[in-house]
């Protein structure tokens, strides 16, 4: 059985553990590996050698970082399609998709790029009489990520690559499920000519996340995944006096106007809702159709959830693969036995699907609920797989105060051809990221990714901006030559003169 081992200072790392986990092929259902689950231990050694290696890498000039990254892009291209394989081979989304999650995450390694232009300071000459003042930002550490299965390559280049850029050090404790896409990352960054140690991965459970937490040697922490994972995450880190970002969960809903063009926003609440089956955070899993449009919008998308192809994530005719597990296919469909039970009108039902030659994938068809009920569980919790609950409102105000009061506040979208209905929208929804007629907004890596809500804890995003906030402190430095004139002391809170 292949085992997957960890990657600590620039090579494959065995540890002590003897626990591991199996990693399955959703396409077919057969075991492909075993990775390895780190004790505490084995996190002490890897946080160990990413402490040594900061004291290094943090000396070196921004440009000297910068030139790793564009190496890094550059190796990330030759090696696309062997990326997308392995995403492909354990998380199974289908083909194109698993390589546009990659063009997101290199995204961001060209912004990291211009690290040396993102980490001027500023300076004032002259704050006071021959006095002057800079601020400049510093990395923190030993910085860790832990992250989810749905994106094994984006979501852990949504951290490491600003972090390292920033001079910082990582540490990566990626999905017990699709664990290999970050180990080849970590391979390809050493022949980018990073220097050992700066990058680690530590496969493992909730042991190695504790080990992260109650590690005085990390200085942050950031984290994509469910909300309940989240909160622990943040509640622990500020306990343990770390910085922290917790990204969580979500249920995106789409606001679909009687004035929009139908068909744009059945196609955009196509992909949106059913592509990656529905394993997305920025999934739209509630579509709000407003006034008489229900009808019109329940009959398109019925057509279309019926048409849709299923099928293994290799083959490029496949629109929707399965989903991640047994376990979680097993939590999809019992969703949709609930749905049904509280009261929903199932207009296509995907449990029953069948895959000739697949058999034993995590296969269920596209489900489409109508006359879904703000009090039901399938429209409060979020399901993550492809089932879409059409949800129906009487007016634009009714549709605002729905997804205003939804506890997710992650991503939003509004269908209509209105301008005045599209502003007003943007300016007084609760939600982060917000789409006008488009269905997935995710912002792109110079901008920065995060949602509102008990969709993220702690107050910066990832990426962008906000990713160098996140991981560099400031601290700005005042200074006075002697030469000029001398000063007697002064016991009064000092102004500038
Ligand atoms: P998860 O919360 O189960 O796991 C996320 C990470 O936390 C994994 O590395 C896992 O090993 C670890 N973990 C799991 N249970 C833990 C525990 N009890 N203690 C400590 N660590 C634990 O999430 P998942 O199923 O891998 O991913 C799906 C979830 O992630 C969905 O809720 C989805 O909305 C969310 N997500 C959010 C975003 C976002 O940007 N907000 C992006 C992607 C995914």
């Amino acid at each position: 059985m292949n085992i997957i081992e960890h990657f600590v200072n620039g090579k494959k790392f065995l540890g002590d553990s003897r626990k591991t986990s199996k990693i399955f092929n959703p396409a077919t259902g057969e075991q492909s590996a075993e990775v390895k689950l780190a004790s505490t231990k084995d996190m002490s050694k890897a946080i160990e050698a990413a402490k040594t290696a900061f004291s290094s890498w943090s000396k070196k000039p921004p440009l000297q970082r910068a030139r790793v990254m564009f190496k890094f892009k550059e190796i990330i291209e030759k090696n696309f399609e062997e990326l997308t394989r392995i995403i492909v081979s354990e998380h199974g989304k289908v083909f194109d998709d698993a390589k546009g999650e990659i063009t997101r995450g290199l995204e961001v390694v060209e912004f990291a790029c211009g690290i040396p232009q993102l980490l001027k300071g500023e300076f004032t000459e002259n704050v006071g009489t021959d006095v002057d003042s800079w601020s400049l930002r510093q990395p923190l550490g030993v910085c860790a990520g832990i992250t989810p299965f749905n994106f094994p390559a984006m979501v852990p280049m949504w951290m490491f690559p600003v972090a390292i850029a920033c001079g910082n050090t990582f540490i990566l404790k990626p999905s017990e499920k699709d664990p290999s896409c970050s180990i080849r990352l970590a391979e390809l960054l050493v022949e980018a000519g990073l220097p050992e140690g700066v990058f680690n991965v530590v496969n493992g459970d909730k042991e190695a996340v504790d080990a992260i937490i109650n590690n005085k040697d990390v200085s942050a922490v950031s984290f994509v995944g469910s909300t309940p994972v989240a909160k622990y995450i943040y509640e622990n880190c500020a306990k343990n006096e770390k910085r922290v970002q917790a990204l969580g969960g979500a249920k995106n809903h789409a606001v679909i106007m009687p004035d929009c063009d139908l068909e744009q926003a059945v196609n955009g609440l196509m992909g949106a809702a059913y592509g990656s089956a529905g394993e997305r955070c920025m999934a739209q899993s509630v579509a709000v159709a407003v006034g008489d449009v229900g009808n019109k919008l329940v009959e398109r998308l019925t057509k279309k959830v019926e048409a849709l192809k299923i099928g293994s994530g290799m083959d490029k005719k496949s629109e929707m693969g399965p989903l991640v597990t047994k376990e979680h296919l097993e939590k999809v469909k019992g969703y949709v036995d609930i749905g049904t039970k509280e009261g929903a009108k199932l207009v296509v039902d995907g449990r029953n699907l069948k895959l000739q030659g697949y058999e034993n994938g995590y296969y269920i068809g596209g489900c489409l609920f109508d006359q879904v009920k703000k009090d039901m569980r399938i429209y409060k919790e979020e399901i993550f797989g492809p089932v879409l609950s059409v949800v129906r409102v009487k007016d634009f105000d009714e549709a605002l105060s729905l997804v205003n009061e939804h506890e997710f506040g992650n991503g939003v979208s509004i269908f209509t051809r209105d301008g005045d209905s599209g502003r007003t929208f943007a300016s007084k929804v609760q939600i982060g990221m917000v789409g006008i007629n488009i269905p997935i907004p995710v912002p792109m890596a110079f901008h920065s990714f995060g949602g509102w809500k008990r969709s993220l804890f702690g107050d910066h995003h990832m990426h962008g901006p906000e990713g160098v906030r996140f991981y560099t402190k400031l601290k700005t430095i005042t200074s006075r030559w002697p030469s000029g004139l001398r000063s007697d002391p002064e016991f009064v809170m000092p102004t500038m003169k």
